[in-house]
């Protein structure tokens, strides 16, 4: 008998049919022994109309008002997959985050969780209920309602799982699992059996999103045994994020190829190479919230030098306003000059600690189309390349095959 937590996202409670669904599989699990604790998200769409609605009340919602009404999205799921299961036959309950009492802080719409009183959970176990409880949600110290930011639900599910220490946490989701690269941009790629959380947090914060980030981090630091599953499939093992030191046998040299789309990249050129610069053109940069990625300062040769460093796009704009007004004239830069139809491209895989000669296979195979790489940069598990946008299908494709990633080379 294991204790397993399973977390269905909102395509997956999305309607009667898909929570009878849902029903149909935790029964199975409950009949093969297991005790089981259920997350569910809001119906898919449900928390994009209620905050809709709470933006024709207030163009910026109260954010204490706006988690009071987002959370509601989750209660009507717990409460229909109970009744779901009850006519089933089984014994079951649900809750909302402030029942459990999953206490988070009171940073309203991006709360964090601070602990969860398992009690009443570990009681009802014990008693043979599934147990089942709303994603996304908590309660502060003063008892106000909090969420978890968007797409917490994973985080409750993890969090839930660490607490009570569950054998296994499962996240059914609409895809079957962790893919190479995109299966949409790649038709070759192929689901990984097995991927590590270093790996996992790459391709995920590179815009592979199946699992919010978040989560990640914390079944990292838990040592929650996490799997990615589709839950429109019967059968199927989906994806196991694993701990590397465990996973040592399976593991490939690449995992997979993230892309992000979103780039721009930003030049400060004849820059003065002296202390203090870097501070003073990146400083106002984030003082005005924008983040910044890649960053790359040349050599300086005749006393200047140049700065790249990337940017999301959608704050392309205000990010060369900032340089252009506040900061080109009172460093004595020459000028600023940006492109914000760049792509980032990374191989990602923890094999590159052991391995020697993954950057220049990268480097070599997109030489080979022709495609000119503008900015380099690496970590101990990832190489980032910033190319133009037209040329990323291409690279993305290229360095798949390149990498042995396709499927037939499985
Ligand atoms: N319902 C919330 C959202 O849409 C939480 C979740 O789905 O995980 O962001
Ligand atoms: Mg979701």
């Amino acid at each position: 008998m294991a204790l397993i937590v399973q977390k269905y996202g909102g395509t997956s409670v999305g309607s009667p049919e898909r929570i009878k669904n849902v029903v149909r599989r935790v029964a199975k699990y409950k009949a093969l022994g297991h005790q089981l604790i259920v997350v569910v998200s809001a119906m898919s769409g449900e928390t994009n109309r209620l905050i809709g609605l709470a933006k024709e009340m207030q163009a910026q919602p109260d954010p204490r008002e706006l988690d009071m009404v987002v959370s509601t999205g989750e209660q009507v799921t717990v409460g229909l997959v109970s009744m779901g299961l009850i006519q089933e036959g089984l014994k079951a309950k649900s809750y909302t985050g402030a029942q459990v009492k999953i206490i988070t802080d009171s940073a309203f719409t991006k709360a964090r969780i601070l602990s969860i009183d398992e009690q009443n959970i570990r009681a009802d176990l014990a008693n043979g209920y599934v147990v089942v409880v709303a994603g996304f949600q908590g309660v502060d110290k003063e008892g106000n309602i909090t969420t978890l930011g968007r797409g917490g639900s994973d985080t409750t599910g993890v969090a839930i799982a660490a607490a009570l220490h569950a054998d296994e946490c499962q996240i059914y989701t609409d895809v079957d699992g962790v893919y190479t690269t995109d299966p949409r941009m790649v038709p070759e790629a192929r689901r990984l059996k097995t991927i590590t959380f270093e790996e996992m947090l790459e391709m995920a914060s590179l815009g592979s999103k199946v699992l919010q980030i978040r989560a990640v981090e914390f079944a990292g630091k838990y040592r929650v045994k996490l799997r990615v599953l589709s839950s429109f499939a019967e059968e199927g093992d989906g994806t196991l994020i694993t701990f590397e030191e465990d996973d040592k046998m399976e593991q490939a040299i690449i995992s997979g190829i993230a892309f992000n789309r979103d780039e721009a990249k930003i030049t400060v050129r004849g820059v003065p190479d002296k202390p203090g610069i870097a501070y003073q053109i990146l400083g106002p940069v984030s003082e005005a919230n924008v983040d910044v990625d890649m960053i790359i300062q040349n050599v300086g040769v005749d006393g200047s030098t140049d700065f790249s460093f990337t940017v999301h796009r959608n704050e392309f704009d205000k990010a060369i306003d900032i340089l252009k007004n506040k900061v080109q004239n009172h460093i004595g830069a020459q000028n600023v000059v940006g492109d914000n139809k760049t792509a980032k491209v990374s191989v990602v895989g923890v094999g590159m600690r052991s391995h020697v000669g993954i950057a220049s296979k990268m480097f070599r195979t997109l030489a080979e189309e022709g495609i000119n790489i503008q900015m380099i940069s690496t970590s101990e598990i990832k190489i980032s390349v910033v190319i133009d946008e037209k040329y990323l299908e291409l690279a993305v494709r290229v360095l798949h095959k390149a990498f042995d990633l396709d499927l037939e080379s499985a």
